[in-house]
């Protein structure tokens, strides 16, 4: 896969809630919204992929808890995720940004497979690339394909995108309103604060692949995390 100048080519996590504004399902105004977001990045020369969640459908965890197979839900789970790829990739070429979404589970009518060397040509031509369907593994969470994507594809920065807190804080800020932000925090301290799961916490300190954590509630938050504006907090070793 090629490589590009630094700064120049992040992956964006995106959790299905988000996708969902807190519901079932997708809400539109909220996409449209993450879209035109992209688009602005993607006009100043920002190659992105983005890993998009499925929270807002099934949690395979979930489906569990109520009687499923875990691995049948979790299918569900990575199901859910595709819908959301095909929203953001609709509002996204609505703005005129030419977008494929890649899938882990082959579905060719709606979507490429994954093919790593692909999504290279696709950024590298300016495409904002998609992928769905998680890893296609069951007991895998779309963070730590985040992480695995970001790598196979040369990313610089992993960008995670949280609603409800604007970066890292050294307790949780909707318990304690006294806690104090990190503008940078080790892998290790963001594992103990429970910031992503460890899968995706050892994928990155073990390639030192640096994330940046931010709030999905600020202004232009996405944007400018695409840029690698200041923005929340950076965990690097
Ligand atoms: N999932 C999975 N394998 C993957 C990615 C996702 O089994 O590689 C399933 C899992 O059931 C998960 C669901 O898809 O709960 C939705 O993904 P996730 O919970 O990561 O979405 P988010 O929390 O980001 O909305």
């Amino acid at each position: 896969v090629s490589r590009v100048p630094h700064g120049h080519r992040v992956l964006l996590k995106l959790s299905g809630e988000m996708f969902g504004g807190g519901k079932v399902g997708v809400d539109p105004d909220v996409v449209k919204g993450i879209a035109a977001q992209i688009a602005d990045a993607v006009d100043d020369g920002v190659q992105v992929a983005i890993v998009v969640g499925g929270g807002n459908f099934f949690r395979g965890a979930e489906l569990q808890n109520n009687g499923m197979d875990r691995a049948r839900g979790d299918y569900m789970g990575m199901l859910g995720t595709v819908m959301n790829c095909l929203a953001l990739q609709d509002f996204l070429e609505q703005r005129g940004v030419d977008t494929r979404v890649q899938t882990a589970i082959t579905m060719g009518q709606v979507a490429e497979p994954y093919i790593p060397r692909r999504a290279a040509r696709h950024l590298e031509k300016g495409r904002v690339v998609i992928f769905g369907a998680g890893a296609g593994m069951p007991y895998f969470t779309t963070d730590t394909v985040a992480a695995q994507r970001a790598l196979e594809i040369g990313c610089d920065r992993l960008l995670m995108a949280k609603s409800g807190v604007d970066g890292v804080y050294e307790s949780d800020p909707r318990k304690d309103p006294t806690a104090r932000k990190y503008l940078t925090v080790t892998y290790r301290d963001a594992l103990r604060l429970d910031v992503a799961d460890p899968a995706a916490f050892s994928l990155c300190a073990d390639n030192g692949l640096p994330i940046v954590v931010f709030g999905l509630g600020e202004k232009d938050g996405i944007a400018r995390a695409i840029r690698g504006e200041k923005i929340g907090t950076i965990v690097a070793a």
